[in-house]
Protein backbone atom coordinates (compact mmCIF):
# COMPACT_ATOMS: atom_id res chain seq x y z
CA UNK A 1 0.00 0.00 0.00
CA UNK A 2 0.96 3.50 -0.98
CA UNK A 3 1.19 5.34 1.95
CA UNK A 4 -0.90 8.83 2.80
CA UNK A 5 0.54 11.71 1.90
CA UNK A 6 0.42 14.97 3.90
CA UNK A 7 0.27 18.72 2.70
CA UNK A 8 0.94 20.83 5.96
CA UNK A 9 2.70 20.10 8.73
CA UNK A 10 1.11 18.70 12.30
CA UNK A 11 2.57 19.96 15.43
CA UNK A 12 3.49 17.61 17.52
CA UNK A 13 4.22 18.14 21.07
CA UNK A 14 6.28 15.32 22.86
CA UNK A 15 5.82 14.54 26.76
CA UNK A 16 6.81 12.84 29.57
CA UNK A 17 7.12 9.39 31.39
CA UNK A 18 5.12 6.16 30.36
CA UNK A 19 2.66 8.48 27.82
CA UNK A 20 6.22 9.35 26.00
CA UNK A 21 6.63 5.63 25.75
CA UNK A 22 3.08 5.00 24.28
CA UNK A 23 3.67 7.62 22.02
CA UNK A 24 6.88 6.65 20.25
CA UNK A 25 4.80 3.12 20.19
CA UNK A 26 1.80 4.46 18.62
CA UNK A 27 4.39 6.25 15.91
CA UNK A 28 5.78 3.01 14.61
CA UNK A 29 2.88 0.80 15.41
CA UNK A 30 0.33 2.60 13.91
CA UNK A 31 1.19 5.67 12.31
CA UNK A 32 4.68 5.52 10.12
CA UNK A 33 4.07 2.40 8.45
CA UNK A 34 0.52 3.98 6.80
CA UNK A 35 1.17 7.94 6.66
CA UNK A 36 4.12 9.99 5.39
CA UNK A 37 3.74 11.55 8.52
CA UNK A 38 5.12 15.36 8.20
CA UNK A 39 4.88 16.72 11.35
CA UNK A 40 6.60 19.64 13.33
CA UNK A 41 7.97 18.12 16.22
CA UNK A 42 8.57 19.87 19.75
CA UNK A 43 9.89 17.99 22.78
CA UNK A 44 8.02 19.31 25.69
CA UNK A 45 9.32 16.38 27.84
CA UNK A 46 10.49 18.02 30.80
CA UNK A 47 14.39 17.43 30.20
CA UNK A 48 14.17 19.52 27.25
CA UNK A 49 11.73 21.97 28.98
CA UNK A 50 14.47 22.55 31.41
CA UNK A 51 17.01 22.93 28.80
CA UNK A 52 15.08 25.57 26.89
CA UNK A 53 13.94 27.31 29.68
CA UNK A 54 10.27 26.56 28.45
CA UNK A 55 11.05 28.44 25.23
CA UNK A 56 10.10 25.52 23.25
CA UNK A 57 6.41 25.29 25.14
CA UNK A 58 5.68 28.76 23.89
CA UNK A 59 7.64 28.10 20.58
CA UNK A 60 5.26 24.74 20.19
CA UNK A 61 2.08 26.66 20.97
CA UNK A 62 3.04 29.56 18.53
CA UNK A 63 3.40 26.95 15.78
CA UNK A 64 -0.11 25.89 16.77
CA UNK A 65 -1.06 29.36 15.91
CA UNK A 66 0.68 29.19 12.82
CA UNK A 67 -0.49 25.29 11.16
CA UNK A 68 -3.93 25.27 13.23
CA UNK A 69 -3.77 21.69 14.08
CA UNK A 70 -1.45 20.55 16.96
CA UNK A 71 -1.15 16.87 19.19
CA UNK A 72 0.24 16.93 22.05
CA UNK A 73 1.20 14.00 24.72
CA UNK A 74 0.84 14.36 28.58
CA UNK A 75 3.56 16.38 29.92
CA UNK A 76 4.78 16.61 33.46
CA UNK A 77 3.38 20.11 35.73
CA UNK A 78 6.30 20.13 37.81
CA UNK A 79 6.09 20.19 41.60
CA UNK A 80 8.45 19.75 44.55
CA UNK A 81 9.14 16.42 44.44
CA UNK A 82 9.72 16.87 40.70
CA UNK A 83 12.63 19.87 41.29
CA UNK A 84 15.15 17.40 42.47
CA UNK A 85 13.74 14.14 40.56
CA UNK A 86 14.64 16.08 37.43
CA UNK A 87 17.31 18.51 38.84
CA UNK A 88 15.02 21.77 37.37
CA UNK A 89 15.83 25.71 36.95
CA UNK A 90 12.83 26.48 38.15
CA UNK A 91 9.40 25.11 38.97
CA UNK A 92 8.05 25.91 35.35
CA UNK A 93 4.37 26.29 35.02
CA UNK A 94 2.22 23.70 33.61
CA UNK A 95 2.73 23.48 29.87
CA UNK A 96 -1.46 22.98 29.47
CA UNK A 97 -1.83 26.12 31.45
CA UNK A 98 1.06 28.22 29.20
CA UNK A 99 -0.78 26.89 25.84
CA UNK A 100 -4.28 27.93 26.45
CA UNK A 101 -2.51 31.09 27.56
CA UNK A 102 -1.28 31.33 23.76
CA UNK A 103 -4.26 29.98 21.99
CA UNK A 104 -7.20 31.10 24.23
CA UNK A 105 -10.39 28.70 24.10
CA UNK A 106 -12.10 26.52 25.83
CA UNK A 107 -11.86 22.58 26.32
CA UNK A 108 -13.94 19.91 25.09
CA UNK A 109 -13.73 16.81 26.97
CA UNK A 110 -15.63 13.49 25.21
CA UNK A 111 -15.59 9.63 26.37
CA UNK A 112 -14.76 7.12 23.55
CA UNK A 113 -18.00 4.80 24.09
CA UNK A 114 -16.94 1.31 23.83
CA UNK A 115 -19.24 -2.30 23.93
CA UNK A 116 -18.54 -3.90 26.98
CA UNK A 117 -17.50 -0.34 29.13
CA UNK A 118 -21.04 0.59 29.99
CA UNK A 119 -21.78 4.03 31.70
CA UNK A 120 -23.23 3.52 34.80
CA UNK A 121 -25.99 5.39 34.11
CA UNK A 122 -28.48 2.83 32.16
CA UNK A 123 -29.74 5.22 29.89
CA UNK A 124 -25.75 7.01 28.89
CA UNK A 125 -26.17 5.43 25.30
CA UNK A 126 -24.03 8.08 23.33
CA UNK A 127 -20.72 9.93 24.58
CA UNK A 128 -21.52 13.04 26.30
CA UNK A 129 -19.02 16.13 25.32
CA UNK A 130 -17.97 18.68 28.70
CA UNK A 131 -16.95 22.16 27.33
CA UNK A 132 -15.54 23.60 29.82
CA UNK A 133 -14.65 28.00 30.28
CA UNK A 134 -10.85 27.59 31.02
CA UNK A 135 -10.80 31.52 32.10
CA UNK A 136 -11.66 33.63 35.58
CA UNK A 137 -14.49 32.95 37.97
CA UNK A 138 -13.14 31.07 41.41
CA UNK A 139 -10.14 30.30 39.57
CA UNK A 140 -8.94 34.16 39.71
CA UNK A 141 -10.53 34.93 42.94
CA UNK A 142 -9.42 37.19 45.38
CA UNK A 143 -10.90 36.29 49.43
CA UNK A 144 -10.76 37.83 52.55
CA UNK A 145 -11.38 36.28 56.08
CA UNK A 146 -13.00 38.78 58.88
CA UNK A 147 -12.36 38.14 62.05
CA UNK A 148 -13.66 41.45 63.62
CA UNK A 149 -17.32 43.37 63.24
CA UNK A 150 -17.07 45.69 59.95
CA UNK A 151 -18.38 45.71 56.45
CA UNK A 152 -17.18 44.00 53.00
CA UNK A 153 -17.72 46.10 49.76
CA UNK A 154 -17.01 45.83 45.79
CA UNK A 155 -15.82 48.91 44.78
CA UNK A 156 -15.09 49.70 40.96
CA UNK A 157 -12.61 52.76 40.11
CA UNK A 158 -12.49 53.61 36.93
CA UNK A 159 -9.57 55.08 35.17
CA UNK A 160 -10.90 58.98 36.05
CA UNK A 161 -11.43 57.99 39.67
CA UNK A 162 -15.05 57.94 39.54
CA UNK A 163 -15.72 55.59 42.11
CA UNK A 164 -19.37 52.76 41.99
CA UNK A 165 -19.80 50.72 45.73
CA UNK A 166 -21.50 47.81 46.02
CA UNK A 167 -22.00 46.38 49.54
CA UNK A 168 -20.97 42.66 50.65
CA UNK A 169 -22.31 42.36 53.58
CA UNK A 170 -22.16 43.99 57.33
CA UNK A 171 -20.20 41.42 59.55
CA UNK A 172 -21.59 41.23 63.57
CA UNK A 173 -18.93 38.50 63.98
CA UNK A 174 -16.48 36.89 61.67
CA UNK A 175 -16.77 35.56 58.37
CA UNK A 176 -15.47 34.93 54.83
CA UNK A 177 -15.85 36.93 51.65
CA UNK A 178 -14.83 36.36 47.63
CA UNK A 179 -14.52 38.51 44.93
CA UNK A 180 -14.12 37.76 41.44
CA UNK A 181 -14.45 38.40 37.86
CA UNK A 182 -14.66 37.94 33.94
CA UNK A 183 -13.95 39.11 30.73
CA UNK A 184 -16.49 39.98 27.91
CA UNK A 185 -13.94 39.06 25.56
CA UNK A 186 -13.28 35.13 27.55
CA UNK A 187 -17.19 34.74 27.59
CA UNK A 188 -17.65 35.70 23.60
CA UNK A 189 -14.96 33.37 22.94
CA UNK A 190 -16.40 30.43 25.24
CA UNK A 191 -19.54 31.28 23.34
CA UNK A 192 -18.21 31.26 20.21
CA UNK A 193 -15.59 28.07 20.30
CA UNK A 194 -19.36 25.98 21.81
CA UNK A 195 -21.78 26.55 18.83
CA UNK A 196 -18.25 25.94 16.46
CA UNK A 197 -17.70 22.95 18.04
CA UNK A 198 -21.12 21.77 17.72
CA UNK A 199 -21.58 22.82 14.35
CA UNK A 200 -18.28 21.18 13.55
CA UNK A 201 -19.61 17.59 15.84
CA UNK A 202 -23.04 18.15 14.57
CA UNK A 203 -24.64 17.66 18.39
CA UNK A 204 -26.81 20.34 20.23
CA UNK A 205 -25.31 22.47 22.31
CA UNK A 206 -26.43 22.89 26.33
CA UNK A 207 -25.59 25.50 28.62
CA UNK A 208 -26.48 26.16 32.58
CA UNK A 209 -25.84 28.75 34.66
CA UNK A 210 -27.68 30.73 37.60
CA UNK A 211 -28.79 33.85 36.23
CA UNK A 212 -32.15 33.95 38.66
CA UNK A 213 -29.65 34.31 41.76
CA UNK A 214 -27.13 35.83 39.97
CA UNK A 215 -28.40 38.00 37.73
CA UNK A 216 -25.64 40.45 36.67
CA UNK A 217 -22.76 37.95 36.41
CA UNK A 218 -24.79 34.36 35.06
CA UNK A 219 -26.73 36.94 33.35
CA UNK A 220 -23.89 37.88 31.16
CA UNK A 221 -22.92 34.72 30.31
CA UNK A 222 -26.58 34.06 29.43
CA UNK A 223 -27.31 36.97 27.42
CA UNK A 224 -23.77 36.72 25.66
CA UNK A 225 -24.47 32.83 24.57
CA UNK A 226 -28.01 34.35 23.01
CA UNK A 227 -26.94 37.15 21.37
CA UNK A 228 -23.50 35.23 19.61
CA UNK A 229 -26.56 32.45 18.47
CA UNK A 230 -28.86 34.78 17.16
CA UNK A 231 -26.11 37.25 15.29
CA UNK A 232 -24.08 34.18 14.09
CA UNK A 233 -25.24 30.90 14.58
CA UNK A 234 -28.59 30.60 14.44
CA UNK A 235 -29.35 30.22 10.67
CA UNK A 236 -25.74 27.45 10.21
CA UNK A 237 -27.53 25.29 13.04
CA UNK A 238 -31.23 25.05 11.04
CA UNK A 239 -29.10 23.86 8.46
CA UNK A 240 -27.56 21.50 10.25
CA UNK A 241 -30.25 20.28 12.00
CA UNK A 242 -28.89 20.99 16.06
CA UNK A 243 -30.13 22.92 18.58
CA UNK A 244 -28.74 25.52 21.37
CA UNK A 245 -30.61 25.08 24.65
CA UNK A 246 -30.45 27.51 27.61
CA UNK A 247 -31.64 26.37 31.19
CA UNK A 248 -30.72 26.54 34.77
CA UNK A 249 -27.85 24.66 35.49
CA UNK A 250 -29.40 22.23 38.49
CA UNK A 251 -32.15 21.78 35.37
CA UNK A 252 -29.29 20.95 32.86
CA UNK A 253 -27.84 18.56 35.78
CA UNK A 254 -31.49 16.48 35.97
CA UNK A 255 -31.72 16.87 32.11
CA UNK A 256 -28.89 15.31 31.54
CA UNK A 257 -29.10 12.15 34.22
CA UNK A 258 -32.59 11.11 32.04
CA UNK A 259 -31.04 12.06 28.59
CA UNK A 260 -29.28 9.57 26.36
CA UNK A 261 -26.17 11.36 25.80
CA UNK A 262 -24.77 12.63 22.26
CA UNK A 263 -24.73 16.68 22.95
CA UNK A 264 -22.10 18.59 24.36
CA UNK A 265 -22.75 20.27 27.94
CA UNK A 266 -21.62 23.85 28.06
CA UNK A 267 -20.43 24.68 31.67
CA UNK A 268 -18.88 27.89 33.81
CA UNK A 269 -15.28 27.23 34.70
CA UNK A 270 -16.06 25.82 38.37
CA UNK A 271 -19.20 23.39 36.36
CA UNK A 272 -17.11 22.38 34.10
CA UNK A 273 -14.24 21.14 36.33
CA UNK A 274 -16.69 19.55 38.72
CA UNK A 275 -18.67 18.10 36.08
CA UNK A 276 -16.05 16.42 33.50
CA UNK A 277 -14.88 14.11 36.65
CA UNK A 278 -18.48 12.87 37.18
CA UNK A 279 -18.83 11.96 33.39
CA UNK A 280 -15.50 10.81 32.98
CA UNK A 281 -15.41 8.49 35.89
CA UNK A 282 -19.78 7.86 34.62
CA UNK A 283 -18.42 6.68 31.42
CA UNK A 284 -15.67 4.23 32.96
CA UNK A 285 -12.22 5.63 33.01
CA UNK A 286 -9.85 9.00 32.41
CA UNK A 287 -7.89 6.47 30.00
CA UNK A 288 -10.86 6.47 27.89
CA UNK A 289 -11.18 10.12 27.74
CA UNK A 290 -10.64 12.58 24.78
CA UNK A 291 -9.64 16.30 25.28
CA UNK A 292 -9.34 19.39 22.55
CA UNK A 293 -8.35 22.85 23.21
CA UNK A 294 -10.55 24.78 20.54
CA UNK A 295 -9.26 28.54 20.42
CA UNK A 296 -11.69 31.04 19.15
CA UNK A 297 -9.54 31.97 16.21
CA UNK A 298 -10.49 28.23 15.27
CA UNK A 299 -7.06 26.30 16.22
CA UNK A 300 -7.11 22.82 17.82
CA UNK A 301 -4.81 21.00 20.02
CA UNK A 302 -5.70 17.41 21.01
CA UNK A 303 -4.63 15.23 23.62
CA UNK A 304 -5.60 12.14 26.32
CA UNK A 305 -7.11 13.68 29.41
CA UNK A 306 -5.30 11.31 31.55
CA UNK A 307 -1.37 12.71 32.89
CA UNK A 308 1.72 10.83 32.29
CA UNK A 309 0.83 7.36 34.21
CA UNK A 310 3.67 8.24 36.15
CA UNK A 311 3.16 5.12 38.47
CA UNK A 312 3.30 2.35 35.05
CA UNK A 313 6.48 4.30 33.93
CA UNK A 314 8.24 3.63 37.23
CA UNK A 315 7.59 -0.23 36.71
CA UNK A 316 8.71 0.18 33.11
CA UNK A 317 11.85 1.61 33.93
CA UNK A 318 12.77 -1.62 36.93
CA UNK A 319 11.68 -3.45 33.99
CA UNK A 320 8.36 -4.87 34.66
CA UNK A 321 5.51 -5.35 32.47
CA UNK A 322 3.17 -2.68 31.87
CA UNK A 323 -0.40 -2.84 31.25
CA UNK A 324 -1.02 1.07 30.14
CA UNK A 325 -4.05 2.40 28.17
CA UNK A 326 -3.41 3.92 24.69
CA UNK A 327 -6.67 4.63 23.61
CA UNK A 328 -6.77 8.21 24.54
CA UNK A 329 -3.54 8.97 23.04
CA UNK A 330 -4.18 7.49 19.68
CA UNK A 331 -7.65 9.18 19.66
CA UNK A 332 -4.82 12.59 20.14
CA UNK A 333 -3.79 11.52 16.90
CA UNK A 334 -6.53 10.72 14.90
CA UNK A 335 -8.51 13.87 16.04
CA UNK A 336 -5.61 16.03 14.69
CA UNK A 337 -5.12 13.98 11.86
CA UNK A 338 -8.48 13.87 10.54
CA UNK A 339 -8.82 17.72 11.49
CA UNK A 340 -5.39 18.11 9.35
CA UNK A 341 -7.31 16.33 6.49
CA UNK A 342 -10.25 18.86 6.74
CA UNK A 343 -8.41 21.55 6.78
CA UNK A 344 -5.76 20.33 3.79
CA UNK A 345 -8.83 18.61 1.92
CA UNK A 346 -7.29 15.51 2.03
CA UNK A 347 -9.95 12.67 2.42
CA UNK A 348 -7.38 9.92 2.56
CA UNK A 349 -5.99 11.10 5.87
CA UNK A 350 -9.41 11.53 7.31
CA UNK A 351 -10.70 8.15 6.38
CA UNK A 352 -7.26 6.67 8.24
CA UNK A 353 -7.96 8.57 11.02
CA UNK A 354 -11.69 7.09 11.04
CA UNK A 355 -10.14 3.47 10.44
CA UNK A 356 -7.40 3.57 13.18
CA UNK A 357 -10.52 4.73 15.73
CA UNK A 358 -12.28 1.64 14.64
CA UNK A 359 -9.63 -0.55 14.72
CA UNK A 360 -8.95 0.45 18.52
CA UNK A 361 -12.60 0.27 19.58
CA UNK A 362 -13.01 -3.05 17.54
CA UNK A 363 -9.96 -4.47 19.67
CA UNK A 364 -11.75 -3.79 22.95
CA UNK A 365 -15.28 -5.04 21.99
CA UNK A 366 -13.41 -8.77 20.55
CA UNK A 367 -12.38 -8.79 23.93
CA UNK A 368 -8.66 -7.71 23.82
CA UNK A 369 -7.74 -4.34 26.46
CA UNK A 370 -5.71 -3.43 29.10
CA UNK A 371 -5.84 -4.06 32.28
CA UNK A 372 -7.50 -1.10 33.35
CA UNK A 373 -10.38 -1.96 31.48
CA UNK A 374 -10.34 -5.54 32.16
CA UNK A 375 -11.39 -4.31 34.99
CA UNK A 376 -14.52 -2.94 34.86
CA UNK A 377 -15.92 -4.50 31.05
CA UNK A 378 -19.16 -6.47 31.18
CA UNK A 379 -17.84 -8.76 28.53
CA UNK A 380 -16.74 -12.25 30.00
CA UNK A 381 -13.14 -13.87 30.13
CA UNK A 382 -11.67 -10.20 28.77
CA UNK A 383 -7.69 -10.80 27.48
CA UNK A 384 -5.63 -8.59 29.23
CA UNK A 385 -2.50 -7.43 26.89
CA UNK A 386 0.21 -5.55 27.87
CA UNK A 387 1.13 -2.29 26.87
CA UNK A 388 3.14 -2.90 23.53
CA UNK A 389 0.81 -6.44 22.59
CA UNK A 390 -2.37 -4.06 22.74
CA UNK A 391 -1.30 -1.62 20.12
CA UNK A 392 0.08 -4.72 17.98
CA UNK A 393 -2.80 -6.07 18.03
CA UNK A 394 -4.59 -2.40 17.03
CA UNK A 395 -2.00 -2.86 14.13
CA UNK A 396 -3.52 -6.21 12.94
CA UNK A 397 -6.85 -5.10 13.11
CA UNK A 398 -5.99 -1.77 11.06
CA UNK A 399 -3.92 -3.84 8.65
CA UNK A 400 -7.35 -5.64 7.20
CA UNK A 401 -9.39 -2.86 7.76
CA UNK A 402 -7.23 -0.64 4.91
P1 LIG B 1 -2.39 10.13 35.77
O1 LIG B 1 -1.14 10.11 35.00
O2 LIG B 1 -3.63 10.45 35.02
O3 LIG B 1 -2.56 8.71 36.46
C1 LIG B 1 -3.29 8.46 37.64
C2 LIG B 1 -3.67 6.98 37.72
O4 LIG B 1 -4.78 6.75 36.86
C3 LIG B 1 -2.60 6.04 37.22
O5 LIG B 1 -1.66 5.73 38.23
C4 LIG B 1 -3.41 4.85 36.77
O6 LIG B 1 -3.89 4.09 37.88
C5 LIG B 1 -4.62 5.53 36.16
N1 LIG B 1 -4.41 5.85 34.74
C6 LIG B 1 -4.36 7.09 34.17
N2 LIG B 1 -4.20 7.00 32.86
C7 LIG B 1 -4.10 5.68 32.57
C8 LIG B 1 -3.90 4.93 31.37
N3 LIG B 1 -3.75 5.55 30.19
N4 LIG B 1 -3.86 3.58 31.44
C9 LIG B 1 -4.01 2.96 32.62
N5 LIG B 1 -4.21 3.60 33.79
C10 LIG B 1 -4.25 4.95 33.77
O7 LIG B 1 -2.30 11.18 36.96
P2 LIG B 1 -1.15 11.45 38.05
O8 LIG B 1 -0.43 10.17 38.37
O9 LIG B 1 -1.82 12.20 39.10
O10 LIG B 1 -0.14 12.41 37.33
C11 LIG B 1 1.10 12.01 36.76
C12 LIG B 1 1.72 13.20 36.05
O11 LIG B 1 0.88 13.61 34.98
C13 LIG B 1 1.90 14.41 36.96
O12 LIG B 1 3.25 14.84 36.87
C14 LIG B 1 0.95 15.46 36.40
O13 LIG B 1 1.51 16.74 36.47
C15 LIG B 1 0.77 15.03 34.99
N6 LIG B 1 -0.53 15.38 34.37
C16 LIG B 1 -0.50 15.84 33.10
C17 LIG B 1 -1.67 16.13 32.43
C18 LIG B 1 -1.58 16.62 31.02
O14 LIG B 1 -0.52 16.74 30.45
N7 LIG B 1 -2.69 16.92 30.40
C19 LIG B 1 -2.90 15.91 33.05
C20 LIG B 1 -2.91 15.42 34.35
C21 LIG B 1 -1.72 15.13 34.99
P3 LIG B 1 -3.13 2.79 38.49
O15 LIG B 1 -1.77 3.24 38.89
O16 LIG B 1 -4.01 2.41 39.62
O17 LIG B 1 -3.09 1.75 37.39
MG1 LIG C 1 -10.69 18.87 38.47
Amino acid sequence: MEKIKMTTPLVEMDGDEMTRILWAIIKEELLLPFIDLNTEYYDLGLIHRNDTDDQVTIAAAQAAKKYGVAVKCATITPNHARMSEYDLKKMYKSPNGTIRAILDGTVFRAPIVVKGIEPCVRNWKKPITIARHAYGDIYKNTELSIEKPGKVELVYTAENGEETRALIQEYEQPGIAMGMHNMQASIESFARSCFNYALDTKQDIWFGAKDTISKTYDAEFKRVFQEIFEKEFKEKFEQAGITYFYSLIDDIVARVMKAEGGFIWACKNYDGDVMSDMVSSAFGSLAMMTSVLVSPDGYYEYEAAHGTVQRHYYRHLKGEETSTNSVATIFAWTGALRKRGEFDGNPELMKFADKLEKATVDVIESGKMTKDLALITSLENPVVLNSREFITAIREKLEKLL
